[in-house]
């Protein structure tokens, strides 16, 4: 345990309820030294000269707070600089005095009086078992040859799983290398060594002499170099990080989201593994952040959701929301669909995963089950689509949005349509500078006018800003400045309103709906973070020094 002093302005005055304590404790006791994760629960005994101003005795009708926020100010209510919470739900919201009468003896007053306090932030597109093992991968950035992948190997430890995983390749490295000079530099290593977009791979033969036999072959025939669905199948038929391995770097990981304001992750096309990792650290008090998981559709598990086979386990942090179904492939192998050939390749314009017919009864499924399907969608022909196959299937009108993941090159004339439609639109900000190197090459001037529309979609979807973690680390303030950057996007009255538009933790409101931008009022319920300073203004380099996700408040410790 890592002992430090309150920040000079902040004070925590708290008595906890014994399932608080019990909660603090357990998170306390499995901080261990030496690890990152440095952190601090304060919890100080009652403050008698509270005990004048607060007094169950004088109300005792009324409803108490269990954490009062006192900070500089409070993101959706300009005036306000207090907020009292009772089970993650306001109760109280205005200046100090205002929220007074709702403290009790056994509420939380968490006082950071320059403090900013948001919601707290979601990050809606992450792979958290990619994200997470990636601390066990070979890192293949900088990889342009075979010697360098030997390096490159030589920095890993052994591999809990019998196979080594590299991530990072370049476009270049990954085009340019071929299945000898791989074999040559990692010897008879098994070896999955993932291109930087994680669509793509290129494979050793030891690994390939490992899978299935009708697998092994088709990836023989592609000269060891896999894409799209065909690597998501090779990766599914790999032997899974055990447990042992993957807990502790998922606890990892979620603690680091945290450290960047983000309080909820959309995990998308995940395993079942990877939820019951989920759960045991839920279990144990050190499950840090919220989790909204949506199952690869192609995974037994997520057949099972949508066939409603499944038994979903009740559980307050994570929820299983449905399923991840990939339309299309990336821009960089050239395998998102596009309505128009490539502008590097002419007579090519990418490839669709699946038929219509097998879309729609897909999404059918989802409809009837009650769970969200979430589309991977990168070329405007994988838009399309979703959206002609939604248009022909006249869903319900309580069916759920259908998410579009990425939403790179969604065309001019699709725009109207998806505002008639039922979607949500989760976009990856970064990925416009992450793609630059190919991105123009790709598409072409008159396209890249108008790809990238990033939190430019609000005009037409409710918009959920990502990072698609492990292909860049989670960053939403990072996300914010892009998008404050990014012409044509007019965010002014957006900003201004909601804070941190498609980033805070339900500022769109439930799946599905539009109702963002309202002030904050009684009766909403969100997690909480409070910066440093005014987070929306990325020169002031505000950083979390608090969170209250479902109650608990904790202190950030930067790393
Ligand atoms: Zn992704």
């Amino acid at each position: 345990m890592v002992r430090r002093n309150l920040q000079p302005n902040s004070t925590v005055r708290a008595a906890p309820s014994r399932a608080v304590a019990l909660m603090l404790l357990a998170l306390a006791a499995s901080t261990s030294s030496g690890c990152l994760q440095l952190r601090r629960f304060v919890v100080p005994p009652p403050d008698p000269s509270r005990e004048g101003i607060v007094g169950k005795e004088k109300q005792p009708s009324r409803p108490l707070a269990d954490t009062v926020l006192i900070v500089g100010h409070l993101a959706g209510h300009p005036d306000g600089r207090a907020v009292a919470l009772r089970a993650g739900e306001v109760i109280a919201v205005g200046t100090p005095a205002e929220v007074t009468p709702v403290q009790g003896p056994l509420t939380q007053v968490v006082r950071v009086s320059q403090g900013w306090a948001t919601q707290g932030l979601v990050d809606a597109h992450v792979h958290l078992e990619g994200a997470a093992m990636r601390a066990d991968a070979a890192d293949l950035t900088a990889v342009t040859d075979g010697n360098g992948l030997t390096r490159a190997a030589r920095l890993v430890r052994a591999s809990m799983t019998g196979w080594l995983w590299g991530f990072g390749l370049s476009q270049a490295a990954f085009d340019g290398m071929d299945a000898a000079e791989v074999d040559a530099a990692l010897d008879e290593t098994p070896a999955y060594l993932s291109r930087a977009d994680g669509h793509g791979a290129l494979l050793s033969s030891a690994l390939v002499e490992q899978l299935p036999r009708e697998l092994a072959e088709q990836v023989r025939k592609n000269g060891n170099k896999v894409s799209g669905p065909l690597a998501s199948q090779v990766w599914r038929a790999l032997p899974a990080w055990p447990l042992v391995r993957l807990r502790p770097l998922l606890r990892q990981l979620l603690l680091q989201f945290e450290r960047r304001g983000v309080t909820e992750v959309h995990a998308i096309g995940e395993s079942q593994a990877l939820l019951e990792t989920l759960f045991s650290l839920e279990a144990a008090g050190q499950l840090a952040v919220r989790v909204r998981l949506y199952f690869d559709a192609e995974r037994p598990e997520g057949r099972a959701l949508l066939a409603g086979k499944y038994k979903r386990v009740p559980s307050r942090a994570v929820v299983v929301a449905g399923a991840k179904l990939w339309l299309d492939g990336t821009l960089g192998a050239r395998s998102a669909a596009l309505l128009q050939p490539y502008s590097d390749q002419p007579g090519h314009s990418g490839t669709l995963n699946y038929s219509d017919a097998q879309v729609a009864d897909v999404l059918a499924q989802a409809d009837k089950q009650g769970i969200q399907l979430a589309v991977h969608a990168i070329g405007d022909a994988a838009v399309e689509q979703i959206l002609r196959v939604s248009e022909g299937l006249h869903r319900d009108p309580a069916a759920l949005a259908v998410r579009i993941e990425h939403a790179q090159v969604v065309a001019p004339t699709q725009l109207a349509r998806i505002k008639t439609g039922r979607f949500e639109c989760s976009v990856q900000p970064r990925h416009r500078h992450a793609d630059a190197e190919f991105a123009q090459a790709r598409l072409g001037t008159e396209r890249m006018n108008w790809a990238y529309r990033g939190i430019g979609l609000a005009d037409v979807c409710p918009v959920r800003a990502g990072s698609d973690a492990p292909v860049v680390v989670s960053d939403p303030l990072g996300d914010l400045k892009v998008m404050l950057e990014t012409p044509p996007v007019q965010l002014g009255a957006t900003l201004d309103q909601s804070d941190l538009a498609g980033l805070a933790w339900r500022a769109l409101g439930p799946m599905g709906t539009r109702q963002a931008l309202k002030p904050l009022r009684v009766g909403d319920r969100s997690d909480w973070v409070i910066w440093s300073a005014d987070p929306r203004d990325p020169k002031l380099g505000a950083v979390p020094q608090w969170t209250i996700i479902r109650g608990v408040v904790r202190q950030i410790v930067p790393e």
